[in-house]
């Protein structure tokens, strides 16, 4: 069964392992799709999920047209499924959510709203956290304001990847050739009209969280080195630093050895604690040093973002070339 008109809205949504959501989603998706006032279809990205959740996804399609799905070799991650899926989608108006119903569907219109009265990007804004561990809030508090300060971008705090963007930014993102995808902070590097909507982030339907501390904090990092190179200037400045010190420490010491006899200075404590100091300076420069050097290697191996195994619903793309 193929749609037999082009699509004006997309739904974009990575499936990580989340079989047990799969159905309360497409309940609530049918639920606020049949509101709107064109047609949509729902790329369904399966991000290398090892439950059910593709066999889930080919029948979904079967049942309803309006879904379709890519699902790609391996799990390439949350950042490159929702690039796969931009990729892919025909909309006018794409929307990207999170499979886990921690982005209320119900939000769509509101979004669809602003974005006909000329808004580019809609993201939305986090009110609340309340279903997240203090850990997570306070790492997710701290990050974003770190980002906003060292980024040369003005990539707003408290919004995650639920957003709404116009084809043009599609077409802008999906021409941008980096491996090492920040689509919070690529959004916002477009430009164009943004506006934020604020909401009550729910806590996920089912299942366990697929974003693991490693993750996030590669994501971070992510973030940070494609956003800025003030980590890299910081090595210089800590250097200078470490010289004052260094210079006032001489200056003591010869004050110390000609005016103070018996002074109780201990050469050798001194001598311990500079080398632990400068060791340490050195090896945190070097390895932010390494994080930008790998970025560059990943960039120049110049490999494909993501690797398909199968598709359906976009034979009408490679029939007559991309809508
Ligand atoms: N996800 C993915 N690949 C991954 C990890 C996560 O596609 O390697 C998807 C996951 O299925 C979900 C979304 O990304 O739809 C967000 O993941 P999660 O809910 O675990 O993260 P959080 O809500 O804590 O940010
Ligand atoms: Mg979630």
């Amino acid at each position: 069964m193929q749609l037999s008109y082009r699509p004006r809205y997309s739904i974009v949504i990575p499936v990580y392992n989340e079989a047990e959501n799969l159905a309360e989603l497409q309940r609530r998706l049918s639920a606020v799709m049949a509101q709107l006032d064109g047609p949509t279809e729902c790329v369904l990205v399966n991000d290398g999920s090892r439950d059910t959740s593709l066999a889930q996804m080919r029948q979904l399609r079967q049942q309803d047209p309006r879904f379709c799905y890519v699902s790609l070799a391996r799990n390439f991650g949350h950042q490159i499924a929702v690039t796969a899926g931009l990729h892919h989608v025909r909309g006018q108006a794409v929307i990207i959510m999170d499979a886990d119903l921690q982005d209320p569907p119900e939000l769509i219109p509101e979004m669809l709203a602003a974005w006909r009265s000329g808004f580019a990007v809609v993201y939305a804004k986090r009110r609340q956290r309340r279903s997240e561990s203090w850990f997570k809030r306070l790492c997710a508090y701290g990050f974003y304001r770190v980002l906003r300060q060292l980024s040369d971008v003005d990539i707003p705090t408290d919004s995650g990847d639920f957003c709404l963007l116009d084809r043009q930014v599609v077409t802008a993102l999906n021409a941008m050739p980096e491996r090492v995808r920040y689509l919070r902070g690529l959004r916002s590097w477009v430009g164009y009209r943004q506006t934020a909507i604020a909401f009550e982030r729910d806590p996920r339907y089912a299942g366990s969280v697929k974003y693991t501390f490693r993750k996030s904090l590669k994501l971070a990092t992510n973030g940070i080195v494609s956003f800025s190179q003030v980590p890299l200037r910081l090595s210089t400045y800590v250097g200078l630093l470490a010289a004052c010190v260094a210079i006032f420490m001489v200056c003591l010491i010869l004050y110390w050895r000609l005016f103070i006899p018996n002074s109780p200075l201990t050469g050798f404590t001194l001598i311990l604690v500079a080398i632990f100091f400068l060791g340490a300076v050195q090896l945190v420069s070097i390895g932010i040093l390494g994080e930008y050097v790998g970025r560059i290697y990943e960039e120049v191996k110049g490999r494909p973002l993501y690797t398909i195994g199968e598709t359906a619903g976009f034979e009408t793309i490679s029939a007559r070339g991309r809508l």
